[in-house]
Formats: structure tokens, C-alpha cells, sequence
């Protein structure tokens, strides 16, 4: 604890000069040093910057020690920024400071006093893999069918309850649902049981037991009132109830509680963030300073406008005006709105640009690749590497880096190539076969006395008793699936291959069943690679193809172009932002409106507001007229965003433009932006011939470049229905296709694709 003397008078020159960078708003929030404040913002306004001078001007002015303010920031890179930041600030180190997540904070108080919620101060912090084992333990020690009732279903409903700063006796009546008829609470009870037995805690109690901790420890809460005199909270708008009513515990003693935030980029809904915690801040503290900010200093009035138009469009919002001081003739680039004709043009596009803007001397450092869901960054790092531009994904993997994406390519490692035991083992029990630990310590045990692989081991052993029976068919199952694989190979292209292998493996299945909020990204990612196979010629050369992207090395500190997810890129800021994917389905997503319905798309427009606002000088908005969903082709419309955007502060990059495609001949497939009838633009894309072509009432001139060759006389193709085939003639835009199976036929040339 700090002593008084801590607190001594403020010299008044060492805080003005940081007051000297913020303007009358931010001024009034960061002077406000008393009593609760709420800054109520739009993006871009200086939220973060005034918690950080506010932090700084406290130190400076000694109005209280560094160890006297708790700051809350949503990430640990964001608290490492700060940190760097206020000492920058105020020209010294600050050490001892309480800044980091609600879970570093959160534990950090419990290690102090575990005793007193019943761990250990060593307690381990179990992560979601211990805590579905620990479920199913628990599942299974209650006789209660665990393929009825899934240990994952039950991880959920504890961890939403948990967000609720619900223990066992908490939880409401009314919100337990019928799993396991009703015992869930009885489950959750002896979950707790097991990990206080444990000595261990999962993340959800490093915030409830700290709840606990408090309000059974009167006095340990009365040590962290005396404590912490100041409380900073950076995005408040997405805390959840536990993480509220921890600081509102905690703000109970100084009453200085600092929080800001912008309803409009809630985006945690789904995670058991509730932006009512924002919008009831006054009611929580009487007396609040409430603080408006509208000056948005990060981008440009295109963006801005562009970002206030879109979001307008969501209905339950407090509604903010945000304005830039740049002259009328200095709005910037618009918003450019790029439609493509599929994700390897999206790919292409956004590469191009990256080139581009890389000469003419901007940092690749200032350029973001934000995508809706994590599968969606194959395509682009394949593209980056392919041009050699080095990127980071920021917040997650590489894509081929990705647990599902390893163990899959380690069935196909093992197919290609028997003698590789990593692949052997990686995968021999996955999904699982009763093929343990214990059983590949016998077979390794085999394999090393004889000098074979695992797997040659394995094909001996099937024949003999060494294994017990259930194991033994097991393997021998897991050995003949390989060697059929092996056959098979010759004869399928590697993404039929690959469709196979994880479908028969049960691979794809054990995803399916798995019920964890991880899943669904995993299955999507399963089916990107089966995409991403389709690429190549034989499995062998996709596997060459992986080798040398995993080679790559990625962790220098040079200039590097930053992929990531919108959800990751909350408070970040770049001078170029590429929003790829703004269709509907993609974005918004499907799964957000089918289960949350309307507050789900309010929350997915509230996504596309985060992702355009992280764009200081220049944002381009993408999308495909056709995507590979399901290992199918699939035309998509651009999503309603596009068309949310104003048209002030967009332009459509035109596919129609003065210029001729060279005729060699063959057909050519443009994606063009077009108006339809009522004035609209949408994504159009038609077959053309090489010559400029009547499209409606207009001529259209596609310039060299803009198209894509279809098929050429005597090439190969693909249909969805009729499957393999030769181009045999060109009647217009109709082809005459000798098909492999299904014979002769007259497609129209929209339907296939060149192979
Ligand atoms: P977000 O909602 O996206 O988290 P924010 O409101 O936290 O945004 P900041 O990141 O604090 O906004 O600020 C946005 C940008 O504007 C930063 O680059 C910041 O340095 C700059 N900025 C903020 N206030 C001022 C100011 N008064 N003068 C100059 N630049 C400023
Ligand atoms: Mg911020």
C-alpha cells in the first residue's frame, strides 16, 4: 500500500503540458480526475488516448503511485500500448502499475488471497481442453449418458452463467434448461467442487471467485477500496456482467471510476458482453460526468461518413454525430467498393493493391487484411506469399499453422508417405479409437525392436495378439482406411481425395459433434483446405506446396502487412484497411442472423462499423460474386452493407471500362458492377465473347485484364451436375461439352468452370 505522502499536492506545470494534446472534450474528461466519468464516444475520438493521458496526469500531478490505479484494457497487447505509452508520457518507467485484461487483473487478486475462496496461490488457470475433460469426468460419474448430454453443451451453459457472476445457488430457476433433466446446477456445484479439489481455476472464476472474495471479505475488499484510488476501463461497452459488477465492487471505495467506450461497437454479444452495462453507467454511479466526444482524429470524412452512414442503419443505438475538421477538399479517397469474380480475384485484388501502395512508399506495417471469419485468411496469406510480401496474422494463427489444419495434412502425410511416425502419432487416435497412450507405447515398442515405422509396425501387429482385441481391430481399421487411401490417390484429384480422407476418418465428424464455440470456425477451416487442395494436381504437389508456405518466416520485426479478424482489430488503427467478404451470408454472417435474428445482424453491422473505422487514410470494401461454399460453387449477392454505405463517400471500382480483351478466341467471364433497373448497384457477371458485347441496352467494354479466360475450345471443364468434360464446340455463350460420364451435352458457359 502506498503512503499518504504519495499524495501530495500536484506541481501544476508537470501535468498542463499533457493537457496541451487534447482538445476541450477530451480535456473535461481527463481533468474530471474526481468522481465517476463516463466518455461516451464513436471510433476514432480519443478514447483510449484520453484514458492514457488521464493515467498519465495522475502520475504526474502525484495524485496517486502507480500502484494505486487499476486500468483495464481488453487485451494485453493494448495494456503493453498503454504502458509504453504513459511512460513515454511522463518521461519514466512505470512499474508496480495494476494494468492488464479482467483475467490478468482478476487472477492476480486471487493469487493474493486464494486461501480464502478455497485454492492454493499456485492454483493452475485450466484451459478449455482441461475443462471439457473435467466435464465429461464429471458427466460420466453421474451416470448420465454423455453422447445425450455433451460435456461441451454443459461447458457452455456453466461459462454463460459464469459471465453472469453466477455460482451454483445463483443461478436463477428460470435460466436452468432441461440438460441432463435439470441437474445441470447440481453438475455445475460439483465442477467447482472438483476444481477447488484441483487446485485450479478456469478463466470464467477468475473474476467470479474474485466476487466471492469480496463480498465474504469485507475487509480484503476494504484493502483493495484503500488501494486503488483510480480505475480506468478502456472498451467498456463489451464487458460482461461478472467484469461489471467486479468493478463496480471495486469503484465502491474511491468512487473515481473512469470508463469509456462506444455502444456502436459492441461486438460481444455473443460472449455474454452487455452493452446495457454501458447505457446504465449514470444509474450505477449518481452523479457521473457524462463526456461526449465527437471529433474523430483517426480518418478520413469519406471513411467517417462512409462508417456513419452504414451504421445508422441499426436501430437500437444511442446515435452520436461524429465530424473531422478536414476541409471540404480534403475528404480523402472514398471508400472504394470492389466487386470480383471470386475469392482467388479477391485474393489477387487486394495483393495488387498491397504492391501498389508499397511503392509508392507506404509501410506495409500501415495495411490490414480484415476478415469475418478465421478461414477466410487462407486465400490471402497464399496470395501474400505467392508475391512475396511478408505478412502476421495478428490474434490467431497461420492458417496452415491451425490444429485442424495440421492434423488433417498429417492424414495426408501419412498417406503420401508411410514412414512418417509424427504424422502416425498425431493422428492414430484422433478422433479417438481407444488407441491411447498405452497402446502406441506397445507399437512403439514393437516398431523401434524391429526397426520399422509406426505404421509398418502396425500392419504386422494386427495379425498377432499383442494388442487386445478391441484395440487391435481398431488399428487394423485406422491401417487398412491408410492403405486405401494410398490406392485411391492415384485415381482422385487431391480435394476429392481429401474430402474422403476426413470424411472417413471420422475427422470431420469429430468436429461436427463437437459442440465448443471453437468448433464451427475448425469445420470451416476443414473446408477451406479441402478448397485449397483443389488447386493442385496431386496431393503431392499440395503437400510440397505447404512445406514451403510453412517455411516462411514470419517473426521479424520488419514491415509486415497484418491479417486478422474484425473481433481482433477492436481499437487498433491502420492507414489501409481491406475489407474483404461483404456478402451476404459471409458478412453478415449466416450462423449470427439464424440464432440471434435481428440483434444478431444489428451486431454484425456493429462489426462492419468496427472494421471500416480502423481505416485512417483509405478503406476498400470487397466482394465476390461466387465462392466455393461446401466444396461448391456458389453465385453470392453483395451483402446489404454494400449497399448501406452511402454513395457520397463510396465509389465503385467499374469492371466496365475502354479497352478490349484480347481475342484469342476463347470466352471471357467479367465480374462488372452494373445498376440494375431501380438504380441500384449490384454485382452482375456474365459470360462474354472477346469482343465487346451488347449487355442490356448498354455496350459494354471490358478492359484487357478486367476478365477471366473460360473455357477454350478443346479444354478441360467442370460442372456441378454433369462433372468432368471437353469443350468440343463454342456456340455464343453456350458450349458443346463431351462429358466424361453423363455424354454429350449444351451447357450454357456460365455453368462450368475451366479445370
Ligand atoms: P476506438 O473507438 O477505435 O478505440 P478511440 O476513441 O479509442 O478509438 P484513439 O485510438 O484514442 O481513439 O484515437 C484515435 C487516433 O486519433 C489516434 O491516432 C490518436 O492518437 C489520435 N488522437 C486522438 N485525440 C487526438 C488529439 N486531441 N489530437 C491529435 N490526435 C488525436
Ligand atoms: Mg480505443
Amino acid at each position: 500500500m502506498a503512503s499518504p505522502q504519495e499524495n501530495t499536492a500536484p506541481p501544476p506545470a508537470m501535468g498542463s503540458h499533457l493537457l496541451e494534446r487534447l482538445n476541450d472534450a477530451q480535456r473535461e474528461a481527463v481533468e474530471a480526475v474526481d468522481g465517476p466519468v463516463l466518455v461516451l464516444a464513436g471510433a476514432g475520438t480519443g478514447k483510449t488516448r484520453v484514458l492514457t493521458v488521464r493515467l498519465a496526469n495522475i502520475l504526474a500531478t502525484r495524485r496517486a503511485a502507480p500502484g494505486q490505479i487499476l486500468s483495464v484494457t481488453f487485451t494485453n497487447k493494448a495494456a503493453r500500448e498503454m504502458s509504453e505509452r504513459v511512460a513515454g508520457l511522463i518521461g519514466r518507467p512505470t512499474e508496480g502499475m495494476w494494468l492488464g485484461t479482467f483475467h490478468a487483473i482478476g487472477a492476480r487478486i486471487l493469487r493474493r488471497h486464494a486461501e480464502l475462496v478455497g485454492l492454493r496461490s499456485n492454483f493452475t488457470i485450466i484451459d478449455t481442453d482441461d475443462q471439457l475433460r473435467l466435464m465429461k469426468q464429471i458427466i460420466e460419474a453421474n451416470q448420465i449418458d454423455e453422447k445425450r448430454w455433451p460435456g461441451r453443451a454443459l461447458t457452455i451453459i456453466i461459462s454463460r452463467w459464469k459471465d453472469k457472476g453466477w455460482l451454483p445457488d445463483q443461478v436463477p430457476t428460470s435460466e436452468v434448461d432441461d440438460f441432463a433433466h435439470g441437474k445441470s446446477v447440481d453438475l455445475y456445484r460439483e465442477y467447482q467442487q472438483r476444481l477447488s479439489e484441483l487446485n485450479a481455476a478456469d478463466f470464467g472464476d477468475l473474476l467470479l471467485l474474485c466476487l466471492t472474495l469480496f463480498l465474504k471479505h469485507p475487509d480484503v475488499l476494504a484493502d483493495y477500496h484503500r488501494r486503488f484510488q483510480y480505475i480506468l476501463v478502456d472498451e467498456y461497452q463489451d464487458t460482461n456482467v461478472s467484469q461489471y459488477l467486479w468493478l463496480r465492487l471495486l469503484a465502491q471505495g474511491s468512487n473515481n471510476i473512469c470508463c469509456v467506450g462506444d455502444d456502436d461497437q459492441s461486438i460481444y454479444g455473443w460472449r455474454g458482453a452487455e452493452v446495457g452495462n454501458i447505457l446504465r453507467f449514470e444509474t450505477d454511479f449518481p452523479g457521473a460526468k457524462v463526456v461526449r466526444l465527437e471529433r474523430n482524429y483517426r480518418s478520413t470524412a469519406h471513411i467517417l461518413g462512409a462508417a456513419s452512414g452504414l451504421i445508422a442503419h441499426n436501430e437500437s443505438r444511442l446515435g452520436k454525430t461524429l465530424w473531422t475538421e478536414a476541409p471540404d477538399d480534403e475528404l480523402g479517397e472514398p471508400v472504394k467498393i470492389q466487386g470480383v469474380w471470386d475469392e482467388a480475384e479477391e485474393a489477387r485484388t487486394v495483393g495488387e493493391s498491397i504492391e501498389d501502395l508499397q511503392r509508392h512508399d507506404n509501410s506495409l506495417d500501415q495495411m490490414a487484411i480484415l476478415v469475418r471469419a478465421g478461414y477466410q485468411t487462407r486465400a490471402f496469406e497464399e496470395r501474400l506469399i505467392t508475391i512475396g510480401v511478408p505478412y502476421r496474422v495478428i490474434g490467431g494463427l497461420r492458417f496452415y499453422e491451425r490444429q485442424e489444419i495440421r492434423d488433417a495434412c498429417a492424414y495426408f502425410r501419412l498417406i503420401r508417405q508411410g514412414d512418417d511416425d509424427l504424422a502416425f502419432q498425431r493422428i492414430v487416435n484422433k478422433p479417438k479409437r481407444g488407441l491411447g497412450d498405452k497402446s502406441l507405447q506397445t507399437l512403439y515398442a514393437i516398431a523401434r525392436g524391429r526397426g520399422q515405422s509406426l505404421l509398418s509396425a502396425s500392419e504386422e501387429v494386427i495379425t498377432t495378439d499383442e494388442l487386445p482385441p478391441a484395440r487391435r481391430t481398431a488399428l487394423r481399421e485406422f491401417v487398412e482406411n491408410i492403405a486405401r487411401w494410398r490406392a485411391e490417390a492415384s485415381q482422385l484429384s487431391p480435394s476429392e481425395l481429401a474430402e474422403i480422407v476426413l470424411d472417413e476418418s471420422g475427422y470431420t465428424a469429430m468436429w461436427m459433434a463437437d459442440k465448443s464455440v471453437q468448433a464451427p470456425g475448425r469445420l470451416e477451416n476443414l473446408k477451406e483446405l479441402v478448397r485449397a487442395t483443389a488447386e493442385f494436381e496431386s496431393l503431392d504437389d499440395f503437400m510440397n506446396h505447404v512445406s514451403l508456405v510453412m517455411d516462411i518466416e514470419t517473426d521479424s520485426t520488419d514491415p509486415m502487412a497484418n491479417i486478422m479478424t474484425l473481433h481482433g482489430a477492436k481499437g487498433l488503427e491502420f492507414d489501409t484497411v481491406f475489407l474483404p467478404g461483404w456478402e451476404e451470408g459471409v458478412f453478415p454472417n449466416q450462423m449470427a442472423i439464424e440464432e440471434h435474428g435481428y440483434a444478431g445482424l444489428e451486431e454484425e453491422r456493429r462489426l462492419a462499423y468496427v472494421g471500416l473505422t480502423r481505416a485512417r487514410k483509405r478503406a476498400i470494401v470487397l466482394f465476390a460474386a461466387n465462392r466455393t461454399v461446401h466444396g461448391q460453387w456458389q453465385s453470392n449477392i453483395p451483402s446489404r452493407f454494400v449497399d448501406e454505405l452511402p454513395q457520397d463517400h463510396t465509389e465503385r471500382a467499374e469492371a466496365s471500362g475502354y479497352g478490349f480483351v484480347q481475342d484469342d478466341g476463347a470466352l471471357w467471364q467479367i465480374a462488372m458492377n452494373k445498376p440494375d433497373q431501380g438504380g441500384r448497384q449490384s454485382n452482375y457477371h456474365r459470360v462474354i465473347e472477346a469482343r465487346n458485347q451488347r449487355y442490356g441496352d448498354e455496350e459494354v467494354f471490358v478492359p484487357v485484364g478486367q476478365g477471366r479466360a473460360v473455357p477454350e475450345l478443346g479444354s478441360r471443364v467442370f460442372h456441378q451436375k454433369f462433372g468432368y468434360g471437353q469443350v468440343k464446340g463454342i456456340d455464343g455463350a453456350k458450349l458443346d461439352i463431351s462429358f466424361d460420364k453423363a455424354g454429350q451435352k449444351k451447357v450454357m458457359a456460365d455453368f462450368v468452370e475451366p479445370v
